[in-house]
Order: C-alpha cells, then sequence, then structure tokens
C-alpha cells in the first residue's frame, strides 16, 4: 500500500497517517516530523531548518528531495509508505517522479483532504505535539495533557512555533499559492481520492480505509 496523503498543514494528514500506518502496518513519512528530529539532534542542517520553519516558510526543495529518497531506500518501501507532507512544490513534484522512476514506485493512491481555513486555524492554535514520540493532541478534545496516551512519557506536549495564528495563516496562503497547483500537476498521472477533512476523526479514517478498498 503506497499513498501519498495530501491536504492543507492542519487538515489532519499526520493523524491519519499515524492510524493507517498502524492498520496497514506501512511506514509513515512525515517530512516535518523528519525535520523536527533533526532540530531536536541540533545537526546543521535542523539548525537552518528551525529559522525557516519557525517562520513558517519552506524548506529549500533540493534539500527535502534528498531526505525523502534517503528515508524511502532506507525501508522496504515495495512494502509500502504514507508519504505526508511531500510534495509541496511543483519541483518537489519532479523530483518525486525521478526518485520514483529511480525505485520503480508506480500507481500510489492519492488522498486529498479537502477543509476550510477557518477549522483548520481553530485546529492548529489547539494543537499540541508530544516531543518524545510526536503524538498529536487537540485542546479541543483533550484538556489534561500531562501524560501522553501513546509513549507515556510526562510533559513532553508542546505547542509548535509555527502553530501561532499569524504564522498558521502564512502557511496556508503558501499552501494555496505554492502547493495547490501539486494537484493539477498529478491530475492526468494520478487516480485521486477526495476526502472531507472536517468529519471527525474516525469517520474520515473510516472513509479512507472505505475508499482504499
Ligand atoms: P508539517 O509538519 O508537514 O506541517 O511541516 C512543518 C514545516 O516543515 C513546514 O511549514 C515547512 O517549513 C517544513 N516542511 C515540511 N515538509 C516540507 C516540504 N515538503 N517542503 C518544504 N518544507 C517542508
Amino acid at each position: 500500500m503506497q499513498i501519498i496523503l495530501f491536504g492543507a498543514p492542519g487538515v489532519g494528514k499526520g493523524t491519519q497517517a499515524k492510524i493507517l500506518s498502524k492498520k496497514y502496518k506501512i511506514q509513515h513519512i512525515s517530512t516535518g516530523d523528519i525535520l523536527r528530529d533533526s532540530i531536536k539532534k541540533e545537526t546543521e542542517f535542523g539548525l537552518m531548518a528551525k529559522q525557516l520553519m519557525d517562520k513558517g516558510d519552506l524548506v529549500p526543495d533540493n534539500l527535502i528531495g534528498d531526505l525523502v529518497k534517503e528515508f524511502l531506500k532506507s525501508i522496504d518501501y515495495k512494502k509500502g509508505f504514507i508519504l505526508d507532507g511531500f510534495p509541496r512544490t511543483l519541483e518537489q513534484c519532479n523530483l518525486l517522479d525521478n526518485i520514483f522512476a529511480e525505485l520503480q514506485i508506480e500507481n500510489p493512491h492519492f488522498i486529498i483532504l479537502e477543509s476550510d481555513t477557518d477549522l483548520i486555524v481553530h485546529r492548529l492554535t489547539a494543537r499540541r505535539q508530544c516531543t518524545n514520540c510526536n503524538t498529536i493532541i487537540s485542546l479541543n478534545h483533550v484538556k489534561d495533557i500531562s501524560t501522553c496516551p501513546s509513549c507515556c512519557a510526562i510533559d513532553t506536549f508542546v505547542k509548535r512555533e509555527d502553530d501561532d495564528e499569524d504564522v498558521v495563516r502564512k502557511r496556508l496562503e503558501i499552501y494555496r499559492k505554492t502547493t495547490y497547483p501539486v494537484i493539477d500537476y498529478y491530475r492526468d498521472k494520478y487516480n485521486f481520492i477526495f476526502l472531507n477533512a472536517a468529519e471527525p476523526v474516525d469517520k474520515v479514517t473510516q472513509n479512507i480505509i472505505e475508499r482504499l478498498n
């Protein structure tokens, strides 16, 4: 099961990808999570990426392309994967085409999660992420965030710098201008699965699974 999970920041890609990766026992590849891990490890690359990410800007295409390629090569990609957060620009589409050609990956499922801007802002500003295992929760649904329900770490939930409202709005603008055209780029190449991401998490998961079947 090879999946590209596409949609605006905050639409629920990370949450759905984590559920699907468990269900289908396939690797979740989140470029955002990989970058945040590099930041945590204070690598030179991570520190450079942090400057851009905190402002809501994109990290340069070639660096992200290399990162995705290396990651895919390091896993059993034939068995399956969920790509979350890549491609995000037309240049990244070119890079992805080259990676898929080299690794002979054909016809991944291309899932597009859709939701309106106000809901995304509401969700992202309430989002907290575990710094230990990357689990995402929402203050809109959970009030006690002292213990991570996934890894049991204590006091590890933080608000991402880029989830401040101003930065969220900038990220959504970049999505509209720079990332959304990816859909047109792939329109003739892949069959898209469009889904309404405004529904509850379980319902969105159920819809994805039904459509994949
Ligand atoms: P995400 O966790 O997917 O929302 O990504 C958080 C941030 O990481 C983005 O706002 C970008 O700064 C950076 N990032 C993640 N994926 C990419 C990508 N494919 N291209 C460029 N920057 C990315």
